[in-house]
Parts: structure tokens; sequence; C-alpha cells
């Protein structure tokens, strides 16, 4: 048995696909903000699982709702109902202003199941004629891994090799109406965007844009499907991040916080009339909506209903963004925020984001970078002003 940093990582080498280039970390143990590695160091985790924690580890009342439902009833299959999905996916509709709810399980299936949900209304409801359906989708976009998904993507590491793609998708330079206007057309199912471009850098559009992409999606005739996974359910201050501009796109995509950090849930999350163009047979997932997933999701649910975590990513994001305007010119060259996320750029010179990270973790700071020299910052929304200031103190001592 292997028990050191070293040894773990030496015995993962052969037996695991290498997709991943993980920090030299081994964990073993998470409570709230901390996480603590098999040798007993403890570390701030500013990535919060891309914002899958954004409760923090284990928050109490999530591993209690988990724990209940593990002495009840974890699974049935969609065969038969299960006595937690309708209290889940109602509290899930209040919450976002939607009405209907598909459960699915990672974010790249929520993805997946809009894009067929996006087409068959393009079909029976706007009357697109077979298989001419267009969804038109942002450069630069993140929405998953699956190979429909990475067919639309412009990253070549995430698409080359990975071919031939689904056709159907028209790529239009993310934060530019006037291109997506031009891309629209009687073929259009749908617009799909990131509200905030997270893998991007933390991409943050001019105000307006997501105003203009609903007034474009409906005077086209055309859904509007924002992929709130990872700038959803509070990291931005608010419970989705389309509310900065009070918009409510047509179809929400939710995963990563929706699991609570402990199970895997996503969902479409639609008015009644979009979702309504699926029938029994035409779509469907083993786990979607299982009674842990629906368990947990309505303790996620019922903590978003508080208001106290989009209070919290609001007001510790000025002292988030305060603290990085300090660094600017100090070995930051630029950076993008809103709420508890912010895309750091770290001037190339001082090192690449892999390096800056690896700084951090010695310091006792894990986060993840994003592309070249960009680090992003995501702690839970758990986490205290000191605790971040501490962490942008690290952050300051790596670059300077
Ligand atoms: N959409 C967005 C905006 C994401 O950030 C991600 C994951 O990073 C996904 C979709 C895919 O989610 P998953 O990894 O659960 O498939």
């Amino acid at each position: 048995t292997h028990t050191t940093t070293a040894g773990i990582i030496r015995a993962e080498e052969p037996v695991l696909a290498h997709n991943y280039h993980p920090l030299p970390v081994v964990l073993a143990h998470g409570e709230g903000t901390w996480v603590e590695d098999v040798e007993g160091r403890r570390y701030l985790d500013m990535l919060a699982g891309y914002s899958a924690l954004n409760f923090g580890h284990r928050h109490p009342a999530l591993i209690e709702a988990a724990h209940r439902q593990l002495d009840r009833l974890t699974l049935t299959s969609r065969a038969f109902h299960h006595d937690r999905l309708a209290a889940f996916a109602a509290s899930l509709a209040e919450l976002t202003g939607l009405d209907t709810v598909l459960p699915m399980n990672t974010g790249a299936e929520a993805v997946e199941s809009a894009v067929k949900v996006a087409r068959k209304w393009a079909y029976d409801v706007k009357g697109v004629p077979e298989d001419r359906a267009t969804i038109v989708v942002a450069a630069d976009n993140f929405h998953g891994r699956t190979t429909t998904i990475v067919g639309f993507s412009t990253d070549p590491v995430a698409r080359t090799g990975f071919g031939p793609f689904a056709p159907g998708f028209r790529v239009v330079p993310y934060n530019d109406l006037a291109a997506m206007e031009a891309a629209v057309d009687e073929t259009t199912a749908a617009v799909l965007i990131e509200p905030i471009q997270g893998e991007a850098g933390v991409i943050i559009p001019d105000e307006g844009y997501l105003t203009g992409v609903r007034e474009l999606t409906r005077r086209a005739g055309a859904l509007f499907l924002a992929d709130e996974i990872q700038s959803g359910l509070g990291r931005t201050g608010r419970t989705l991040a389309v509310e900065h501009e009070r918009v409510l796109p047509d179809v929400l995509l939710l995963g990563k916080a929706l699991g609570g950090g402990i199970v895997p849930v996503s969902a479409v999350v639609a008015r009644r009339e979009v979702l309504g163009v699926l029938h029994p047979g035409e779509h469907g997932s083993t786990f979607g909506g299982n009674p842990l997933a629906a368990a947990v999701g309505s303790a996620v649910v019922d903590l978003l209903a508080t208001g106290e975590f989009q209070r919290r990513a609001a007001e510790l994001g000025v002292v988030l963004r305060d603290g990085l305007t300090e660094l600017v010119g100090r070995g930051v060259t630029g950076f993008r925020a809103r709420g508890l996320w912010a895309g750091v750029d770290v001037d190339p010179a001082l090192g690449t984001g892999r390096e800056i990270g690896e700084r951090l973790l010695a310091e006792g700071v894990l986060v993840k970078d994003t592309h070249g020299s960009t680090i992003r910052l995501a702690p839970p929304l758990t986490i205290t002003a000191d605790e971040l200031r501490w962490a942008l103190a690290a952050l300051e001592r790596v670059l300077t």
C-alpha cells in the first residue's frame, strides 16, 4: 500500500488514463474551505471543484440529507416513481423562475440533452425541416467533453483527433451581437452560450450582451440556452449569472454545485412548452433524478433559497476585487472578477499558470490554471474574509 504523496502518485501512473495533469498533492480529507493531504498538510481550496463545491467540503446540511437518503432509498431508475423527485423539481423550478426540469447527472449530459431538446423543439414547434436545425454557439466556449460538444469547441486540444463531429453548429465570436445576428436564420433552433465564460478565463461579456441575446433570440423565434453549469448557483453573487442583466433564458443548464460536492447532479430547466417536446422513450438516463441525487439537490436548493450564499459571494467579491486590484502591476497584468470568481492574468515572465499553481500549493493554497498564464480563483462561498485575504497574501508572495 502507498501512503506518501510520491508513492500514491507513482501508483496512479501505470493504471490511470493520463487525461489530467493534477498538481502534486494527494488529498485525504476536507471540511468547509479546507482540505488536508495524506501527510497532514492543510490547504485552502481556492478552486472548489471547478465550482462543484460552492458550499464547501461536506456542508453539514448536505451531508445530513445524503445520510438520511442513504438509509432509505438510493436508486430506482425512472421506470418507477420515487418520493423525492417532485419536491426537487418544484423547488428548482421555483428557484430559477422556470417551469419544468429534466434531471441528468453531469454537465456534459445536461448540454447534450439541451441540444436534443432544442432540435426537437425546432422541428415540432418552429417548423424547421427535418435534420436542418442549427445551433449558434460562441468561440472559446466550454460546455463539456462529449463528441458532439467538443465538435463545436474552438480549442484545438479539446477537438483534435476526436472527429468526425456532429454537424449543425455555427460558431460566432463571444460578446459580439452583430456576429450572432448574422449567424441566426430560419434554421436556428437555439443560441447556446455561457453567461460568463469560465474555462476561457472568466470572460465577462459587456453589459447589455445577455439582454441583446435575449432580444435577438426572441425576435428570431429561437431558444436562448444559458449554460450556468459553472456560473450558476451563487458563484457570481446571484443565484444565476443572467440575473445581473435581469434576463431569463428559455433553457438553463445547471450542474456542478447542484450535487453539493457529493453526487453528480445536473439539470435542464426550461419553460414548460420547451421540455414538453420530449415524450416517453425519447430521452433518459438510468441515474438521472435518482433518490440520492434528488435529496442532495433539494438540500442544495434549500441552501440557495436562503440567499445567504449569494450575499456572501457578492460581499466577499468586493474583498477579492480589492485584493486583486492591489496586485495589478505587481505580478498581475489584469483580471476579471464577478462575485467569488476571478480569472487572473499573471505576468508570463513570472511563470506559467501551472508554475504559479505549484508555488501556491507550497504556500498552502490550491488553485488551477486555465490557459497559459491565467489562474482561476473560485473558493467555496463559505470562505471568510480573513481566509480570502490570506489566500491573496499568498498570491502576492509567489508573484513578488
Ligand atoms: N458547461 C460548463 C460551463 C462547464 O464549466 C463545464 C465543466 O467545467 C461543463 C459544462 C461540463 O460539466 P461536466 O464536467 O460535469 O460534464
